[in-house]
């Protein structure tokens, strides 16, 4: 009865693939699944590998038994057992062999086959396709939005970073122009893969997430630090696709076209002076070099490491478009040494340190400083498109309080509109909050938290009073002389 239940709820579940409980392949790859009660779907070949060992004498269950010692078996007494078994078969040898298999077999009841039945979890289920359906381009040409337009609709949420953002819209046209028409394979172009240069709060993660949003295509935030060499502790490698499948609900084809972006890059920089293995710095960039350039991977589903329990798949990175993003301390000082070696030579000798006072010196990086502060360089060949993000100065600060279509002024008047009351900051407050953010030195990060922090009391204590109809933030009140201007309702 039991097992009908569980073989419907796989047949009703044709949403995903069924993954084999033994070699975790897909149904894609594997071929068709032999059903058993639990949930568990076990391929053609394991089941057959499973009867050739149970056939061949090197694995008997049975044997199991002797080497446990019998108060750590549930049920019956094991010595009854086993007396009953011998009893009933005197006649021949065979048969004394059968019945005490037979004893045995209830000696290995202290393995809970209820524990192995949980079944596969929904988010290690991997998309079906539907039979019959054809694979379209998940992408079609038409759908992709020309470089000036992409950039338009970054100018919408993100202040400043024009070099950025034109570098960006082009390097993502060009990209899903060759997925949407595939001429990947055709013609060798390098993949667009970039790498971010900028500081924290610049709005690395801001442009992806809206560049992401923007094209509809599946997005996969992951950070560096947390890698590590496969078999150490940590995530491994592909687990960054397994998060980029998770994104596209599991679905593989989609995923193949989505975003990568990994994170805190610079933070898997080869570690300097270490005579140990470098698991997380170096060989972590060498484990990325294939993911990078486009190959089939095997990818664990719903999980961040290869073990046991979890399914795999295989996904091609070939279309998938990688951004790598890091703040890369310490890298100035480093492009600031090669620029004033280069000046000293010859007759500019006497302009030593005239870089040095120089500001946004990091747009001047070269891969020859990536590659003196430890990133390999077939790593950053696989990373044709470098670009800088400005530190955000006030005034861009300013803005992004002001601007954006999301902005977060814009979040708090719209919140209190719907207590009806009118949420004014004036300029003089919008002023004090992007100076105060900058002391904090982690960029537009800092705005939110301290927005945030002034807002509580008001957002406590106006819907305490219905007759308030107005509330004006100034410099006073963000630097804590002063109260909040009220006015009542009907009085403005
Ligand atoms: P990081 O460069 O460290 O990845 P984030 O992109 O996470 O920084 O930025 C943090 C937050 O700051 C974003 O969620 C966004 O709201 C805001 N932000 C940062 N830079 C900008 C910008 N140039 N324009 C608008 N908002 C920004």
């Amino acid at each position: 009865m039991s097992d009908e239940k569980n073989n419907e709820i796989i047949d009703n579940d044709d949403e995903f693939e069924n993954v084999c409980y033994m070699c975790r392949r897909p149904e894609s790859i594997a071929g068709k699944m032999i059903k058993m009660p639990g949930e568990i779907c076990i391929c053609a070949d394991c089941m057959q590998r499973s009867f050739d060992a149970i056939n061949s004498s090197g694995f008997d269950l049975g044997d199991l038994s002797q080497s446990i010692p019998p108060e750590m078996l549930h049920g019956e007494n094991i010595e009854s057992l086993l007396k009953s078994g011998v009893s009933s078969s005197e006649d021949s040898e065979e048969k004394k062999d059968n019945a005490k298999n037979e004893s045995r077999m209830p000696k290995i009841s202290f393995i809970n086959l209820n524990d192995l039945q949980g079944g596969i979890p929904g988010r290690q289920k991997i998309k079906k396709k539907k039979p019959g359906e054809k694979s379209k381009p998940i992408i079609e040409l038409k759908d992709i939005p020309a470089p000036h337009k992409i950039k338009e609709k970054l100018d919408e949420y993100v202040i400043g970073q024009e070099y950025a953002k034109k570098v960006m819209s082009v390097a993502v046209y060009n990209h899903y122009k060759r997925v949407a028409t595939n001429t990947m394979d055709e013609i060798e172009i390098e993949k667009s893969n970039m790498l971010m240069i900028g500081p924290t709060g610049s709005g690395k993660t801001y442009l992806v997430k809206t560049l992401a949003r923007i094209l509809d295509v599946p997005l996969a935030i992951a950070d560096a630090t947390s890698l590590t060499e496969a078999g150490y502790i940590g995530d491994d490698i592909e687990s960054v696709l397994s998060k980029l499948l998770a994104a596209a609900d599991n679905d593989v084809e989609k995923a193949e076209s989505g975003i990568v972006f990994i994170d805190e890059i610079d933070k898997i920089a080869k570690k300097k002076d270490t005579n140990h293995r470098d698991v997380s710095g170096e060989s972590v960039q060498q484990g990325l070099l294939k993911l990078l350039e486009g190959s089939t991977v095997e990818v664990p589903v719903g999980a961040n490491s290869k073990n046991a329990m979890v399914p795999l798949t295989t996904i091609n990175t070939r279309n998938i478009l990688f951004i790598c993003g890091g703040a890369f301390p310490d890298l100035e000082e480093i492009i600031k040494q090669r620029l004033n070696k280069q000046s000293s030579i010859g007759f500019k000798a006497d302009l030593k340190d005239k870089y040095d006072n120089e500001e946004n010196i990091i747009s001047k990086v070269a891969i020859e400083d990536l590659k003196t502060y430890g990133m390999i360089p077939e790593f950053l060949g696989r990373l044709p498109i470098i670009y800088t993000l400005a530190g955000l100065s006030k005034e861009m600060l300013i803005k992004i309080l002001k601007e954006p279509k999301n902005a977060i002024l814009k979040q708090y008047e719209k919140l209190l509109e719907l207590d009806e009351v009118k949420l004014v900051f004036d300029d003089t407050a919008i002023e004090a909050i992007a100076e105060k953010a900058l002391e904090k030195k982690t960029g537009a990060r800092a705005l939110r938290a301290i927005i945030e922090e002034i807002m509580l009391d008001i957002m406590y204590e106006i819907p305490k009073d219905d007759n308030i109809g107005k509330v004006t933030i100034n410099r006073d009140y963000i630097e804590s002389k002063g109260v909040p201007i009220i006015e009542m309702r009907g009085t403005h």
